[in-house]
Formats: structure tokens, C-alpha cells, sequence
């Protein structure tokens, strides 16, 4: 019987098309093999990406060669981007370029265009498999068979730079087999330069609790892990301990963290265990050193990836763990599409090659633990630190009576005194606002109006350059308004942000020594690193910060945390505002009170009695969860139902509103079961970067009942795809 395979081009396209196998490659074609065929008489390399049953049509072309390179892809991972495909209403090729070696996803945005160097070939690419064939035969010309391969194995071109700089290059070019020319690029950020400490001590004793659960993970029959435990508890060493495992097994594993560059401690001790085993997948890489990576982790040279999100589609062979550090944390949804959540898609994954999943963290995502606590995934705990301390002292300060008396400025005078104190003993303070900026509120003093973003319905912050930003579209202005209602010029600047605090603290404490850890403060390579080491060195006697300051970094003398203000995420109009309230607060306030000593937390608020702050004093997750579940179920949120929200954009509020009113209209007609569907109306940021936001929410227990209303409306969507642009985002991480 022939043999049909679906192939996706190397380069630019947005569909597959199906070749036939001849009889001499059947037994050679696999899936993620790269191989030629001949597209529009010209011939490419492509990737066979699935076995197919005969078309309905005639003429399928034959399958030219396959080249002798690592596999792309593998079968389970092709099946994986089916499934997100599905899950996530977005096609399938979206899904399937997450796993394909970097450079190949020519659909890039092009952001900071730049022009580069690109070798590629002169030929059809089965002829340059005959001189591949031919120079491999000689010692004299393998280097020249090496440089043809790379060419290849980067789909056909390749930046110059990227080659090694050699005399079988010219001859290359010499013999016009390959040819060099300007293509634009985007340019991608320089290594940031990784700051890894050494002489990390090995095989530390275990504590009681470590030993129970490694030993739960390592010996139970189940695959999925929730291991709940409180910072400090001694997660990573988890983590390794099963790696250790997992490699002694001859198999390999994944980590995610978060966010790689807010994470150097927890990374070098992933080196200094593993060493060379280790491959790292961050942002910073160049696109070469991120294909090095990948070439070195298809090839089994390294057998464990430690990277952020997009580290789980790693080309890693025989799959023993996946785990998931701070699980909870919003970074691992992608904001583009597809828009996967990495804990549901390592979900698929474990279960498809049957490896482990293990989420850790001390504030795990309520759905978790709801899944935990009904036994869908097993739940481990550590309750206790490894070097037992004093539990910190949390104190939350009304600010309303603060206000009452008298006192209007961002520091309450239980936070003064707080940190004199600290400050006399020598400790270290680290001080959170969730805002950045100097005032997030510009306010017309005659007649009230607040300045808004003329191309997004955002308030305008004022930055300590004078000059006022709009944080969603960047749009800035000097700061000299006019009040677009009245005409008045007299404003009044209302609220705090990073900047200001940073300004305050200096008249209250004038010879203190501040750092400020925020986006704007951040924005250049290596920053980040260096607020941190500095901070960490002791240069630095407070530290300010928006919530980048709460991830996982350990200072052994911060004395205390202030938080400035819990009430910044509390106030939105989102269903997880109190969940976010809760696990920053916990996550900051546990970076104090490490190495033995005690420390104090202080928190400001306008909402001392809502419970996501009441009951950070009890430092008791399980008592906000049975909190915050009941609210879940009560109004049916997740995870009590899933959640779909399709949001529309426009530049006329027209087109918006005539699509909501078909729309209406089609489900008046139409009733669909299992299910509630609520707007076409204005999302609560009803206008970013000069367009019109309106959004749909789709409610259901079932995924199906969501897909099925969803395939229906795209019907509708597509009449009005000239001017209304749309995305579908199942699972939302927020729905402002
Ligand atoms: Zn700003
Ligand atoms: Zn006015
Ligand atoms: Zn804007």
C-alpha cells in the first residue's frame, strides 16, 4: 500500500500540503523528517508532519529525497498540537510552530528591523544533498559537507554569522552552490550575561518532609503533582532529587520557571548539580546561541532544559518529568496566539509520553488546589522551613483612620517607625507597590475630568521626567495639559506610583540608600541583574519595587517588607483580583524572615477587612481558599466552569456595534445548551492604542458546549474581517 504524508513547507506558509511516499523511501520517512520535494516545480525541503490517508484528488507528487538531519518534531508532539489546536480554537500550525528549532517560524513579527548577512543556497536542495553525499566521502571536503548540512538544518538559509568562518565557505560560494545577500531581520536582544554563583554545596541532608515527598513522587503510580510548600521549604532541592532520578533513569526532564533573569539563584543550582547536562532557554539569546541550544538538547547532549514558558516544547528525547516551579504565576499563559496555559499543555504532554508533572508553590492557583483537593492531582505538602525561623510579624494598618488623622501621604506612621527600626539594626528593606510611574492619576482641578490616553481609555501616569506615558500604547506628552472638557490648565497629580515613593522616602529619610526595581527602571539588558546583586551586596539600604521585587530572589538581611499599597490589583473589575492580591502579598511578604531570623511584614490598605488581606496575618493559604472557592461557586467561575472570551477590535465603534447586534440577533435565534454567553459589550479597557475593545465571555462547565458556539460565531466574524480583527482566548488569565 502507498503511503501519503501531510509536509510543512521550511519556509512562509500558512498551510500543509500532502506528497506521496514512493516505494523506495517507505521505509525511511518518518514524521519530523526533513525532507525535498518539488513545490511549483521548484524544489524545497519541507517536514514530514503526519501520515495521511489517500486524497481525493490525483496527481500527489512524490517525495523527492529525505535529507539526513535531526528529526524536527516527533510524533507525540505533532499529536500535542493537535490537541492545543483544538483546545484553544486556534489552527493548527499556530501550535505546531511552537515546537519547530528556532528561526523557523518565518512569520516573526519583524520589530527593530535590521539588515543581516543570510547564506543560502543557489540550488535545488536535492542537489546540494548530492554534493553533501559527495564531500562526506572525503576527509579534504567534509568541513564543506558540515556547512551544507547547517544550511539545511536551518531550513535553507541561515545568518552568515552563524556559520564558522572558514575557507569552505568561499569555495562554496567559489563553486556557486551557495550565495550570500542582505535579508532584514528582526534584532533580537545580546546575551544578558548570566550572573551564576558558584560553590553551591551538594547533596545537602534532606529534611523529613523532602525525603516523604520525593519518595511519593519517585515511587507512586500517579503522574501529577501538586506540592504545596511554603517558601523556604526547599522546593529546588525537590526538583533535583528527582531529576537525579529521572536522569538515572536514562530519561529527561523540564523545568519552567517563571521568568529566567529573576531567577539566577534558583538556576545555579540546576548547574552546579547537573553542570553541562544543563541547556538554559531565555529571552536573551541570540538566535544563534538559542539554536546551539536546541541543537544540543536534540542531539541528548543535555538532557535537562531549565527556560520560561516556550522551554516545554524542547525537541527533548524519552521524557521523564516536567516540573513547574511558582505555578501559579501569569507568565505561563501566552498572551499571543496560541494562547496556552504551559501547565495545561505539560498536562497533555506528561500524559502522551507518560512522564511526571510535578507544580510547585507555596500560593498554588486556586483551580489546582481545587483538583488537588478532589484528588484529579495528588497533593503534597511542605508545611515547615528548612531552617525553622520565627514566623514573621504581620502587621496591616488601616489607612483610612491614617487619613482620618490627618496624615495624607503614602507612609503611614506604623511604616515610618517600622522602618527606623529596621534601619537601626542594620536590615535591609525591601518596599512593594504594584504601580509604576510617579502619579497614575492627572486630574483637571476645576472640574474634576481625569487625562486619559487619546488613543486608549487608560488614565495618563506622570513620570518623574515630567513627562506623561500611557502604559498600554506608550503614547507620551510633555506635561503641560490642557483639560480637553474645560480648557482649564490647573491640574492636580492623585495617586502613587514607584517613582513617587522613591521621592517621599528621601524627605522622610534623606541619607538612605534607595534602589528601584520597576519596568521603567529595568529597561535595558543586564539592569535587572545589577539592581539585584547590588541589592544583594548590601549597597543598598531599601529597595522599591512594582511586583518584580515579590519573585523568588533570597537576601539574607531584609528585616522588613512594606507593602504600600494591597489595594492596587484588589480594585480590578476581574474575578481573580482577589487570588493576585493574595499571592503577591504572600509571595513579598516571604521574602523576609529568611536565614533564621524573624521579620516583619506591614501592609497598607484602604480594605483591611477583605479577607485576601485579613488572612495573609494567619499565613494560612487553605483558609483563603475556602474563602475564595465559595465565592468561585457561588457566581460559577473557574473552576467551577471554564471561560471563553472572544475579543473584538475595531477603529469605529460602528462596525463594533452593528457585529454585537447581529450577533445578539444569531443568539436570540439560535439557543445553545450548557451554556451563558454574555455581552457583545465593551471590555472594562474599552479602547487601546486607537481601537475599539468589545468582548464576548462564554460560560460553560463543557469545553465542548464553548467550541461549538465558538465555530459558529467565526461564521459570523468572517463576514466583518476587513475591518473588525478578532481573537479567541480560551482559559483567560484576566478580562479587562
Ligand atoms: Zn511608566
Ligand atoms: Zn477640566
Ligand atoms: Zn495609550
Amino acid at each position: 500500500m502507498t503511503s501519503f504524508v501531510n509536509v510543512l513547507l521550511a519556509q512562509n506558509t500558512d498551510r500543509l500540503f500532502t506528497y506521496k511516499v514512493p516505494p523506495h523511501l517507505d521505509t525511511t520517512v518518518a514524521v519530523g523528517n526533513t525532507i525535498v520535494i518539488s513545490f511549483r516545480n521548484r524544489s524545497m525541503q519541507a517536514f514530514v508532519v503526519e501520515f495521511t490517508n489517500e486524497p481525493d484528488y490525483e496527481n500527489i507528487k512524490d517525495i523527492v529525497s529525505v535529507l539526513d538531519l535531526p528529526l524536527v518534531f516527533t510524533k507525540d508532539q505533532v499529536q500535542i498540537a493537535h490537541t492545543i489546536s483544538d483546545y484553544y480554537l486556534c489552527s493548527f500550525l499556530s501550535a505546531l510552530y511552537l515546537f519547530l528549532p528556532p528561526g523557523m517560524d518565518k512569520r516573526d513579527k519583524k520589530i527593530n528591523q535590521e539588515k543581516v548577512k543570510f547564506v543560502s543556497f543557489n540550488m535545488p536542495v536535492h542537489a546540494v544533498n548530492n554534493f553533501v553525499k559527495e564531500y562526506e566521502s572525503n576527509q579534504r571536503t567534509s568541513q564543506m559537507a558540515q556547512v551544507l548540512k547547517s544550511i539545511m538544518l536551518a531550513g535553507g538559509t541561515i545568518p552568515l554569522s552563524d556559520l564558522p568562518k572558514s575557507s569552505s565557505l568561499r569555495t562554496l560560494i567559489k563553486k556557486n552552490i551557495i550565495t550570500i545577500e542582505d535579508v532584514l531581520v528582526s534584532r533580537m536582544p545580546e546575551n544578558a550575561g548570566k550572573s551564576i554563583g558558584q560553590g553551591i554545596a551538594h547533596g545537602l541532608d534532606l529534611t523529613g518532609d523532602q525525603h516523604k515527598v520525593i519518595t511519593e513522587i519517585i515511587e507512586s503510580s500517579k503522574d501529577f503533582f501538586l506540592l504545596h510548600g511554603v517558601t523556604g521549604s526547599g522546593k529546588t532541592e525537590v526538583y533535583l532529587r528527582v531529576i537525579e532520578h529521572v536522569l538515572s533513569q536514562g530519561k529527561s526532564a523540564i523545568v519552567l520557571v517563571p521568568e529566567i533573569s529573576l531567577t539566577p539563584q534558583t538556576l545555579a543550582r540546576f548547574y552546579s548539580r547537573f553542570s553541562t547536562q544543563v541547556a538554559v532557554i531565555h529571552s536573551s539569546l541570540t538566535p544563534k546561541e538559542r539554536r546551539r541550544q536546541w541543537l544540543k538538547i536534540q542531539s541528548g547532549e543535555c538532557r535537562i532544559v531549565v527556560g520560561a514558558r516556550s522551554a516545554l516544547f524542547s525537541p527533548l528525547r524519552d521524557l521523564g518529568a516536567i516540573i513547574i516551579d511558582e505555578e501559579h504565576e501569569s507568565s505561563y499563559k501566552q498572551d499571543s496566539t496560541p494562547r496556552y496555559h504551559a501547565v495545561t499543555v505539560a498536562g497533555w504532554m506528561a500524559k502522551q509520553v507518560g512522564a511526571k508533572l510535578i507544580l510547585g508553590s507555596a500560593t498554588p492557583a486556586l483551580e489546582r488546589y481545587y483538583f488537588a483537593q478532589k484528588g484529579v492531582i495528588e497533593k503534597l505538602s511542605m508545611p515547615s522551613k528548612v531552617k525553622p525561623t520565627a514566623p514573621s510579624e504581620i502587621v496591616v494598618v488601616d489607612m483610612r483612620k491614617e487619613q482620618e488623622s490627618g496624615n495624607h501621604g503614602s507612609f503611614s506612621k506604623e511604616m515610618v517607625h517600622h522602618i527606623q527600626d529596621t534601619l537601626k539594626n542594620g536590615e535591609q528593606i525591601m518596599l512593594l507597590l504594584n504601580r509604576r510611574g510617579f502619579a497614575p492619576f492627572v486630574i483637571c482641578k476645576t472640574c474634576g475630568h481625569k487625562l486619559v490616553c487619546p488613543h486608549c481609555e487608560v488614565t495618563l501616569t506622570l513620570h518623574n521626567d515630567n513627562v506623561l506615558y500611557c502604559h498600554y500604547c506608550g503614547y507620551k506628552a510633555a506635561n503641560k495639559p490642557l483639560c480637553p472638557q474645560c480648557q482649564s490648565i490647573f491640574f492636580r497629580y492623585s495617586g502613587v506610583g514607584t517613582q513617587k515613593i522613591e521621592q517621599e522616602l528621601a524627605s522622610f529619610f534623606p541619607n538612605i540608600r534607595v534602589l528601584r526595581m520597576d519596568r521603567d527602571s529595568t529597561r535595558t539588558i543586564g539592569s535587572l541583574e545589577a539592581i539585584l546583586s547590588r541589592f544583594s551586596a548590601g549597597e543598598a539600604d531599601i529597595l522599591i519595587g512594582t511586583q518584580m521585587i515579590a519573585k523568588g530572589h533570597d537576601f539574607d538581611n531584609v528585616g522588613l517588607v512594606g507593602v504600600i499599597s494591597a489595594d492596587v490589583a484588589l480594585n480590578l473589575p476581574d474575578f481573580r483580583a482577589a487570588e493576585r492580591t493574595y499571592t503577591l502579598l504572600s509571595q513579598v511578604a516571604g521574602r523576609t524572615g529568611r536565614r533564621g531570623k524573624a521579620g516583619k511584614v506591614v501592609v497598607q490598605t484602604y480594605n483591611p477587612d477583605n479577607y485576601s488581606i485579613s488572612l495573609l496575618l494567619e499565613n494560612n493559604y487553605q483558609k483563603f481558599y475556602d474563602e475564595e472557592i465559595m465565592f468561585r461557586q457561588a457566581l460559577d467561575y473557574p473552576p467551577f466552569a471554564r471561560l471563553c472570551r472572544i475579543i473584538m477590535q475595531a477603529h469605529s465603534q460602528k462596525a463594533l456595534s452593528e457585529l454585537a447586534e447581529k450577533i445578539d440577533k444569531y443568539l436570540e435565534i439560535n439557543r445553545f445548551e450548557d451554556l451563558q454567553i454574555f455581552g457583545p459589550m465593551p471590555a472594562p479597557i474599552s479602547k487601546i492604542a486607537a481601537k475599539y475593545r468589545w468582548h464576548i465571555i462564554i460560560k460553560s462547565k463543557s469545553i465542548h458546549s464553548i467550541q461549538k458556539v465558538v465555530k459558529s460565531l467565526k461564521l459570523i466574524f468572517v463576514e466583518y474581517e476587513k475591518s473588525i480583527k478578532w481573537l479567541i482566548d480560551v482559559d483567560p488569565a484576566n478580562i479587562l
